[in-house]
C-alpha cells in the first residue's frame, strides 16, 4: 500500500477554526447543488449553483484549475451513475433515475473544505438505493475511527469491511487524504486496509474522508475527457466525503453547514 508519510501537518485550533469555516462555505455550495438537481437541469448548472455560493462568501473554488491531463476547468466535479469521480460539468442533462455524485472544494482564508453527496433523481432502482446508503453509512463508519490512538488502516480496513459485506466494492487508485491549506497533504487514506496498520493518527490531522464504492469490481477507468473516473464495468457507482478533523474529544466533521 502507497502511503503519503510525508506533508502530514499538525493543525493548530485556530487553524481547525478557519478550516470550519471554508468546510461550512463548502457545505452550502452543495446544498445549493443539492436543491436544484432535478430531472432536465444539466450539470453546469449544477456547477454553477456551487460556485455562486462560493462567490458569494468572498471563496475560492479548490477544484478549478487543478493541474492533470489539462487544467480542472470547473467548480464541482458532478459524476452520473457508472461514473465515480472527477466528472467534468457541462451541457449534458440530469434524467430521472440517474444517481448524481457532486464534489466540491472550498478556500477560505488559506484553508480548504473538500466534501461529497451522492443522491437518486427521482425513482431508482433498489440496488442504486442500497449503494447510496451503504456509501454514505461508510463515510460515518469511517468517521468514527478518526481516533487518536487509531491508525489509517484502522479507517480504510473498517469500511471495506462495511462495503465488502454488503456485496460491493471500493477502488484502490482514488483515496481520502490530509487536507488543510493544500487540498492533499498527508496521510493518504484509503478506503481499503488492515486495521492496526499505517500511520498513527494524531489530534490536529485535519482528513478528508471519502468513500467511493462500486457495484459491480474494484476497477475504475479513466474515460476520453482524460478527467472522469467510471467503474470499468459501466456498474453504478457512489461517493460520500467530509473533511474531518482528528481531535482529543475525537472526530470532528468540518464540512456541515
Ligand atoms: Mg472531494
Ligand atoms: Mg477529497
Amino acid at each position: 500500500m502507497m502511503a503519503w508519510e510525508r506533508g502530514i501537518i499538525i493543525k493548530s485550533q485556530a487553524e481547525l477554526n478557519l478550516m470550519r469555516e471554508a468546510g461550512r462555505v463548502n457545505a452550502l455550495a452543495l446544498e445549493a447543488a443539492r436543491q436544484i438537481i432535478r430531472p432536465g437541469v444539466s450539470t453546469q448548472e449544477i456547477d454553477e449553483a456551487a460556485a455562486e455560493v462560493i462567490r458569494k462568501h468572498g471563496a475560492k473554488p479548490a477544484f478549478l484549475g487543478v493541474p492533470g491531463a489539462y487544467p480542472y476547468p470547473a467548480t464541482t466535479t458532478v459524476s452520473i451513475n457508472d461514473e465515480m469521480v472527477h466528472g467534468i460539468p457541462g451541457k449534458r442533462k440530469i434524467k430521472e433515475g440517474d444517481i448524481v455524485s457532486v464534489d466540491c472544494g472550498t478556500i477560505l482564508e488559506g484553508f480548504v473544505g473538500d466534501s461529497a453527496f451522492t443522491m437518486g433523481v427521482g425513482e431508482i432502482s433498489a440496488e442504486a438505493k442500497r449503494l447510496i446508503e451503504v456509501t454514505e453509512r461508510a463515510l460515518y463508519i469511517g468517521i468514527e475511527k478518526l481516533r487518536v490512538g487509531n491508525r489509517v488502516g484502522d479507517v480504510g480496513s473498517a469500511i471495506q469491511k462495511f462495503v465488502e459485506g454488503h456485496g460491493f466494492h471500493v477502488p484502490r487508485e482514488y483515496t481520502g487524504h490530509g487536507i488543510g491549506r493544500s487540498m492533499w497533504e498527508g496521510p493518504q487514506v484509503p478506503n481499503y486496509g488492515i486495521a492496526g496498520r499505517g500511520i498513527p493518527l494524531r489530534a490536529g490531522m485535519a482528513i478528508a474522508i471519502e468513500p467511493m464504492v462500486l457495484v459491480g469490481t474494484h476497477e475504475t477507468r479513466v474515460m476520453p475527457d482524460r478527467w472522469t473516473v467510471s467503474s470499468k464495468d459501466s456498474s453504478l457507482t457512489a461517493h460520500f466525503e467530509h473533511t474531518v478533523a482528528v481531535t482529543q474529544n475525537g472526530p470532528v466533521i468540518l464540512t456541515i453547514p
